[in-house]
């Protein structure tokens, strides 16, 4: 599932892509991914409108367009959802079975694929807006996460998960978070040091910082095989040897700790998996 490390590096590639680009047609095959807005409305906004810019909010994408009206503005908000993928194609290539939309940009397609149809891409941008800071901006303070922290008693791996508290975290990065941070992830929020915090706050960059130079220099495949590569970094089927491994805890149930060589431990919190060792993360 894409967190915000992967849907950053696709941004970075898909905006020098449509930038410029203006909407011929649109082809809506599963309206649920559009709710609540129809396929009419869907249709109607974006025909003849021009892709101007491509932000990154959390795990959603912000598709900005200037509308077919002079001076009007039209953001598109688009999510992943579980598997979803977004590329572009050339306009004779086949379709792929699970399109949810496809957007006619004259000489290609804009292709929305979803096989668990989990994803969004609607015109209702308010999801975006009830998001928590951004990670890797300014806004992202010490001392509000501070005080975030201590209004919960949930374990700190599960509140990590919450948006509102800071925004593209899930279930992988937060367990390589707080490996890196060497916190267990059974804490309670609210009884974190302030240098437990500042650990974790200092991790949450780091470690997604990483994951996205990481992934900014591997070769994905965007669109053009069965897998973008976009998700667990260093697994994906056909990436070249010379490719390290990057997580280090996320998945390697039974594996060695990259620090203690002890076996790495899975549990599950709140329905999800957390993996940690409980040797270096003890405090
Ligand atoms: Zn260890």
């Amino acid at each position: 599932m894409p967190e915000l490390p992967e849907v950053e590096v696709l941004a970075r590639h898909l905006r020098p892509l449509l930038r410029g680009k203006i909407i011929r047609g649109v082809n809506v095959r599963r309206a649920k991914v559009l709710a609540p807005t129809s396929p009419q409305k869907l249709s109607r906004t974006l025909r003849g409108a021009k892709f101007t810019g491509l932000a990154r909010r959390g795990k959603y994408l912000l598709f900005q367009l200037n509308g077919r009206i002079a001076g009007e503005r039209v953001t598109l908000l688009g999510h992943l959802g579980m598997a979803g993928r977004m590329f572009l194609a050339r306009k004779n290539e086949h379709l792929p079975a699970h399109a949810a939309v496809v957007f006619d940009l004259g000489g290609a397609n804009f292709i929305y694929e979803d096989t668990r149809y989990f994803g969004r891409l609607t015109l209702d941008v308010s999801a975006a807006t009830r998001l928590g800071p951004e990670p890797l901006s300014k806004g992202f303070q010490p001392r509000a996460f501070a005080r975030a922290l201590k209004r919960s008693r949930q374990p700190v791996k599960v509140k990590l998960l919450d948006q509102t508290l800071v925004a593209g975290v899930g279930n992988i990065y937060a367990s390589e978070v707080l490996f890196r941070a060497r916190l267990s992830p059974k804490l309670a929020a609210n009884k974190l040091t302030s240098g437990q915090i500042k650990r974790l706050w200092h991790a949450i960059r780091v470690v997604l910082a990483e994951a996205v130079r990481c992934g900014s220099t591997v070769p994905l495949n965007f669109g053009r095989g069965k897998s973008d590569g976009l998700f667990y970094f260093g697994r994906a089927p056909g990436t070249p040897d010379f490719y390290e491994e990057q997580l280090r805890v996320y998945d390697r149930e039974g594996q060695p700790c990259p620090n203690c060589r002890r076996p790495i431990k899975c549990v599950t919190q709140a329905a999800r998996s957390t993996y940690y060792c409980p040797h270096c993360q003890r405090a």
